[in-house]
C-alpha cells in the first residue's frame, strides 16, 4: 500500500483516489492497496488534513470494492479512520487468544487457523530478527466476518491489513472473502506457467487462492518491517515493491513452497488481468485509483523485479537499501533519480522500469 514515509499521503495521488474508476469489479486486489502500516502505524502523528484524506481514501476503496455508484460516497457517512488503539479494541472483545511469543486473538472455532497464521508471522519475525535485527511488536487477530464488520469498519472482509500502535495484523478466519474469491475467478485464464508454479506449491488453484490471502497478510507485515527497519523511500510504487520484497525474502528462505504459490498466483494475475494502466507514472499518480484488479496486476509486475533482485542479493539488498535511504535523511527529486539510485545498489531497476508501459 503506501509509502512508509510520513508524506506519502500528503501527495496529490491520494486525493485522486477519490476519483477511482468505479466500474471495476469488486476485487481482492484492492486489499493490497488498502491500508498499510504507514496509514496506520503513523496515524497518531497525522494532521487532521491527512486523516481526512485517509478517510476519503477509505471511502473510495470501499465504494470501489463494493462496485457502488459514487453517490453512495457523496451521500453516506465516511467510515471512521482506522483507530490507533486497535489492539485495545481487539482485547475488549474478550475473544479467545493463544500466545507463543506473539499473541493471536481469534473467534471461537478458528484456533487452528489462528495458530497457523501466528506461526507464519512468528517465523517471518524471527527471520528478520536474525537477519536484520528487527523485532517489531505485533499482535494478530483472525476474525470471522461478523466480528470483522464490527471492528475493521474501514476495510472489507477478507482484505488483510496491519493497523494501530502497536500494530495488529488482521486476517479473515474463513475463505469466503474478497481476496480469495478474486484469485479464484482467474483460473480459466491463467497460463501453463502459473499452473506449474501452483502444482509445485503442492496445491490446486482453488486451495492456493485461499492460502494466498495469508501471504497477502505477510506483504502487509512487510510494510511494518520496512518501517521498523527505518527504510524511507518517498515513492508509492517502490514501497509496494519493498513490502513484497520483505514478504518474498522470508518465503524463499523459510517457506519455499509458499514462495511458489505466491509466484503462481501473481503469474496468474499477469496472465489474466487486462490492465488499463501499466506505467509507474500512472501508479504513482492514481495509486488505488488504477482500479482493483489493475492494482493487483501492478503488484504482480513488481513481483517480477522482486524475484530478480532477490536472486541476486537476497536479504543483503535490504541492508544496502537502508544505507542508501535511511529514515528522514533522503528526498528523491524524480522517478528517474530514484531508479538511478536503486541501480547504484544493484543494476536492473531502470531496465525493468522501462518495461512498465
Ligand atoms: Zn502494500
Amino acid at each position: 500500500m503506501l509509502g512508509s514515509h510520513p508524506d506519502s499521503c500528503a501527495a496529490s495521488p491520494c486525493r485522486k483516489v477519490a476519483r477511482a474508476p468505479l466500474d471495476d469489479k469488486a476485487s481482492a486486489g484492492a486489499r493490497w492497496a488498502t491500508f498499510t502500516p504507514e496509514h496506520v502505524l503513523e496515524s497518531n502523528s497525522h494532521t487532521p488534513r491527512m486523516v481526512a484524506r485517509r478517510v476519503a481514501l477509505a471511502s473510495a476503496l470501499l465504494v470501489a470494492l463494493a462496485n457502488r455508484p459514487l453517490t453512495v460516497l457523496a451521500q453516506g457517512t465516511p467510515p471512521a479512520p482506522p483507530p490507533a488503539d486497535l489492539l485495545q479494541r481487539v482485547r475488549a472483545l474478550g475473544l479467545p487468544s493463544s500466545t507463543d511469543r506473539l499473541t493471536v486473538y481469534f473467534n471461537r472455532g478458528h484456533e487452528a487457523k489462528a495458530v497457523r497464521i501466528r506461526t507464519l508471522v512468528q517465523e517471518a519475525r524471527q527471520f528478520f530478527a536474525d537477519s536484520l535485527g528487527l523485532s517489531p511488536e505485533l499482535a494478530i487477530a483472525v476474525l470471522e466476518r461478523s466480528t470483522w464488520d464490527r471492528l475493521i469498519t474501514w476495510q472489507p472482509y477478507g482484505i488483510p491489513g496491519v493497523q494501530g500502535t502497536p500494530p495488529v495484523a488482521f486476517l479473515p478466519a474463513t475463505d469466503d472473502n474478497l481476496a480469495a474469491n478474486d484469485a479464484l475467478s482467474l483460473e480459466a485464464a491463467i497460463s501453463d506457467t502459473a499452473r506449474r508454479l501452483i502444482t509445485a506449491s503442492g496445491r490446486t488453484w482453488t486451495e492456493a487462492s485461499k492460502r494466498y490471502v495469508d501471504l497477502v497478510g505477510l506483504h502487509e507485515l512487510g510494510h511494518a518491517f520496512a518501517a521498523a527497519y527505518g527504510i524511507d523511500v518517498p515513492s508509492k510504487w517502490f514501497n509496494e515493491w519493498l513490502a513484497t520484497y520483505f514478504c518474498y525474502t522470508y518465503l524463499r528462505a523459510v517457506r519455499p513452497t509458499d514462495a511458489k504459490l505466491w509466484e503462481g498466483i501473481l503469474q496468474g494475475y499477469r496472465d489474466a488481468a487486462h490492465p488499463e494502466h501499466r506505467t509507474l507514472e500512472a501508479f504513482e499518480r492514481l495509486y488505488f485509483g488504477v482500479g482493483a484488479q489493475n492494482y493487483v496486476w501492478y503488484q504482480a509486475r513488481f513481483q517480477q523485479q522482486v524475484q530478480r533482485l532477490h536472486d541476486a542479493l537476497g536479504v543483503e539488498f535490504l541492508r544496502r537499501l537502508k544505507q542508501a535511504f535511511p529514515r528522514g535523511a533522503t528526498r528523491v527529486a524524480s522517478r528517474e533519480e530514484l531508479l538511478q539510485r536503486l541501480d547504484a545498489i544493484e543494476p536492473g531497476f531502470g531496465t525493468w522500469a522501462a518495461t512498465m508501459r
